[in-house]
């Protein structure tokens, strides 16, 4: 098991916390903090794994919810509504 670089102790678990990772103006996304729970010194920061997941989720619903475009082999094409 590793040891906190800060307190060297070693620590039973790790205390997540939320955070926006900020990229500029347009690029914000939702992170997480992973810090030593004796010391809070903080180990790493990254991507939530779990937000990530969810907005994929949703962008995917929401490509289903749009107009669905189908190109028939006539060349002809069509546009319909796709149902989930
Ligand atoms: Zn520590």
């Amino acid at each position: 098991m590793g040891i906190c670089p800060h307190c060297k102790n070693r620590p039973h678990e790790i205390t997540i916390e939320p955070i926006t990772l900020n990229g500029g103006p347009r690029e914000k996304w939702d992170g997480l903090i992973y810090s030593c729970p004796s010391c809070h010194f903080v180990l790493s920061v990254g991507f939530d794994p779990l937000a990530i997941k969810t907005q994929m989720l949703d962008r995917i619903e929401e490509m289903f919810r749009k107009p669905f475009v189908v190109v028939e082999r006539s060349n002809s094409v069509r546009v319909c509504d796709v149902k989930v």
